[in-house]
Parts: structure tokens; sequence; C-alpha cells
């Protein structure tokens, strides 16, 4: 397993097990008093070059601190989030707050690698993203090569050219967009000509199958040879086990994300890989 693994094994608020948060209007209640005061922390997830491990970009993921329940999944609250339009001061944070820990590992001496956060559809649809992110990397002194945005195939869907045009306008300011979960939505192929996107994230139900299908494989090849062809990278999602690391190498995925390499950690965990640089051990060094 990674060098990173069994850190940041963080004990998660269980929906199922209470109901202080079962009503939509409390939830949305408790989620005002945490945008008031911003119970809300980002966790980083590395990916790594397939081949050496090496430290590439990590993904920024949003966790709910909750004074009394602990720490929240994204998926308990997102949800909700983008149906009451909460999500908009809420990606205002996460955007704010990436840009802050970059600027901290720099000003900590540490060399940065591009993080890259998760913009919901209904972020786009309201517009003024674009602005967003260039406020915050001239607030912070952030090159705009250290930002990198991913959205869902489904938030590009359709004939929406307002975000196609904010997409075009944030990937001018050099940001690098990324399609997120790419093979759960509708839209894949026909949107993947039309907008130019820079890392194709494959989801990880399709990582899952590698090894145990044969059409798994061959799908996920097929992704990538396209990916490739189009000009992008491939990031697989989800890689758990060595086996399916295996296959990833030899289908040239580019990079790999998942539980084998490292969990989402908090920024202080993030500091020391950044200076280790490569993260697999010498069972997965190739
Ligand atoms: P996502 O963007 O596809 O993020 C990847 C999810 O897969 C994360 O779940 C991550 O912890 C999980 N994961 C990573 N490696 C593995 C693995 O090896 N195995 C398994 N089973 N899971 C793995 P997380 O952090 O719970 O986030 C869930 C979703 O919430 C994200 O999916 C994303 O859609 C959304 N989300 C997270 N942060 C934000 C945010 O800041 N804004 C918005 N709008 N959505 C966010
Ligand atoms: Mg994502
Ligand atoms: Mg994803
Ligand atoms: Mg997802």
């Amino acid at each position: 397993a990674g060098k990173a693994e069994g850190k940041g094994q963080y004990r998660f608020f269980d929906h199922a097990q209470s109901n202080i948060l079962k009503t939509r209007t409390q939830l949305r209640q408790r989620l005002l008093e945490a945008i008031d005061k911003r119970q809300f922390v980002l966790h980083y997830q590395p990916r790594v070059d397939t081949r050496t491990g090496e430290l590439l970009s990590m993904e920024a993921l949003l966790r709910w601190e909750h004074p009394q329940l602990g720490m929240i999944r994204p998926d308990e609250f997102i949800p909700l989030a983008e149906s009451s339009g909460l999500i908009v001061p809420i990606g205002a944070i996460v955007i704010d707050a990436a840009c802050a820990q970059l600027a901290a590992w720099r000003a900590q001496g540490a060399v940065p690698v591009p993080v890259s956060i998760n913009v919901s559809p209904k972020q786009f649809l309201r517009g003024g993203v674009q602005r967003e992110l260039a406020d915050a990397l001239a607030r912070y002194h952030v090159p705009a090569g250290l930002l990198e945005v991913e959205i869902t195939e489904s938030a590009m869907m359709g004939d929406q050219a307002e975000i196609l045009a904010e997409l075009a306008a944030i990937r001018a300011l050099g940001v690098k967009l990324h399609v997120d979960d790419f093979g759960t939505g509708y839209s894949s192929l026909s949107q993947l000509q039309r907008m130019k996107m820079d890392v194709l994230k494959v989801d990880r139900s399709f990582t899952a199958e590698l090894g145990r299908s044969k059409e798994g494989t061959v799908f996920f090849q097929a992704i990538v040879s396209m990916a490739h062809a189009l000009g992008m990278e491939v990031v697989a999602e989800g890689v758990e086990n060595e086996a399916q690391l295996t296959i990833l190498r030899a289908l040239n995925c580019n990079e790999v994300q998942g539980y084998l390499v490292a969990r989402p950690l908090p920024a202080a965990s993030i500091a020391p890989l950044l200076a280790q640089r490569y993260l697999f051990d010498d069972a997965l060094a190739a």
C-alpha cells in the first residue's frame, strides 16, 4: 500500500444514525449557520503519475466540521446545498479556501502542486465563477496554473451557451478544466467535442470493473485512447488495489487517485507529501 495510507482515517458523521439533520428545513438552517461560522474545511487527495508515483496534483474535497456532529461528508449536504442555492456561497468559500491554502504552502516554502476544486452546475448556471476564481487568485497572489476546476459531464449538458462561454473564460485564465465522473453522465461524447477540456477523470465505477470483467478493461482502454486522441490526460478515480494499478499502467492511463495511494488528507498532512514528492512505496514502484 501507499506510504500515505493510514493517515486521515476520520470518523464521519452517519446520517442514518441521527435525526438531527433529517428534515430539509433543519439541514438548511444548519447549513446557513455553517456558512456564517465557516464550519467548512478542505481535505486534499493526491493524484500521482501512474508509473512513478510522483505527486502531480490533488483534489480539494469539502468537509463540514460540525461542532457537535463531527465531520460530515459532502454527499450528506451538497444535494440540498444545490437545490437551495446555498452552493453558491459554499462554492465561494471553497474557491477562497483553496487559494488561501496554496498561498500558505508557498509561504511555508513548500512547492505546491495544482489543486482542483469541484464546481457545481448550479454555480455555472448562476454565472460569475470565472470572476470569483480570478479574484481569489489575485487576492492570494497564486498563479492560475495552480488551480484547476472539475465539472461533471451533466454540468456541460444541453445547449447552455453561457456555461460553455464561462468555461472558455476560465480556461483563458490558465485554469485547467477536468471532466469529473466521466462515464456516468448522459452526454459524454458529444460534449467533449464541443468544449476543450484538459483532463478526463474516469468514474470509479469503471475502475472497479478493471480485472473483474474483460469488458471493463476494454471499455477503459477505449476511453483512454479517445481522451489521448483529443489531447486530454486521463485520471483513474477510486484506485484501491495493485491489480487495478497494473492494468492502468498497461492502458497508459496518466494518473491515478484513490485509497491505494492516499485518502483525502487535511492540509497539514499534505505538507510532508509535497516534500516527499514520490508517493509509491517499494511494492508499487514499477
Ligand atoms: P468526486 O468529485 O468524484 O470526488 C471523489 C470522491 O471519491 C471523494 O468522495 C473521495 O473521497 C472518494 N474516493 C477517493 N478515492 C476513493 C477510493 O479509492 N475508493 C472510494 N470508494 N472512494 C474514493 P467525497 O470526498 O465524499 O466527495 C463526494 C463528492 O462530493 C465528490 O465526488 C464531489 O462530487 C462532491 N464534492 C466534494 N467537494 C465538493 C465541493 O467543494 N464542491 C462541490 N460542488 N462538490 C463537492
Ligand atoms: Mg471531483
Ligand atoms: Mg469524481
Ligand atoms: Mg463523484
